[in-house]
């Protein structure tokens, strides 16, 4: 962990924390399929003290500038992800899911009705606190070292896992998130999920896995710059891609 550079910048302490478990929740995790079993939730490990709070984002709002605005940061974190955190504040309360941990309530989600409020909320707020050091600047234009490798021998090449993320993100009907994660095999995989779910979701989302590079295609997170166009938002994300972050969930994957 010490080696990780995010953990330097004292913004990140309470997230890289919140990640590391969040790897860790996902180790005993069995990939839903249609023959599987059901799958195995890991044991909460956390009890929460206070609410939930929005993380700062930690970099100046206009620095992904041309490819994502000023003013789509301002208002998405400010505003949307803060959304989330009163949302989720508000449906613990009196739930079974009141003193969790974010990570326990994300693995333990179901899809029945009295779930729907917090499995909004909490994979909106897990989803966009993941999302803003994935796109947080300074980590290179393109991945490196064991994650390009891995890249290339799963897709064929960067420029074709391009392709096949941007398909996966196109793909989405509504809003939604497309993910590169891995899975159960400690293989890459490539996902996407509607609304707020996340592969992290064992009993909600199609393909589980741990996720290493998430991209929010709801219109909140590029209409005012690209209006209707996703496709050109799509391409500006894979200029603004901590690949440094991203490689090093990767190897926290592959070691959990
Ligand atoms: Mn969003």
């Amino acid at each position: 962990m010490e080696k990780r550079t995010f953990l330097k910048t004292g913004f990140f302490l309470g997230l890289a924390a919140a990640s590391t478990s969040l790897l860790d929740a996902c180790k005993t995790a069995t990939k839903s399929t249609s023959t599987a079993a059901a799958p195995v939730i890991p044991s909460p490990k956390m009890k929460r003290s206070g609410p939930f709070t929005l993380p700062p984002l930690g970099y100046e709002t206009s620095v992904l500038e041309p490819h994502i605005d000023k003013m789509t940061m301002e208002i998405h974190h400010d505003r949307h992800h803060d959304s989330y955190v009163k949302n989720l504040n508000d449906a613990v309360k009196d739930t079974k899911y009141a003193d969790y941990e974010l990570e326990d309530i994300v693995s333990r989600i179901t899809t029945s009705d009295e779930d729907k409020k917090i499995r909004n909320n909490a994979g909106g707020h897990w989803n966009h606190s993941f999302f803003w050091r994935t796109i947080a600047p300074g980590g290179g234009t393109m991945p490196e070292g064991v994650l390009l490798a891995a890249i290339n021998s799963t897709f064929g090449s960067y420029d074709k896992f391009k392709e096949q993320f941007a398909t996966s993100a196109k793909g989405v009907f509504g809003s939604g998130w497309a993910w590169l994660c891995v899975d159960k095999d400690k293989k890459l995989l490539i996902s996407n999920t509607p609304n707020q779910d996340n592969p992290l979701m064992l009993q909600v989302a199609k393909q589980t896995g741990t996720p290493v590079l998430g991209l929010d295609v709801w219109e909140h997170a590029y209409y005012l710059k690209y209006q209707n166009k996703r496709p050109d938002y799509i391409t500006a994300f894979y200029n603004v891609i901590n690949w440094k972050e991203v490689a090093a969930r990767y190897e926290k994957a592959l070691a959990g």
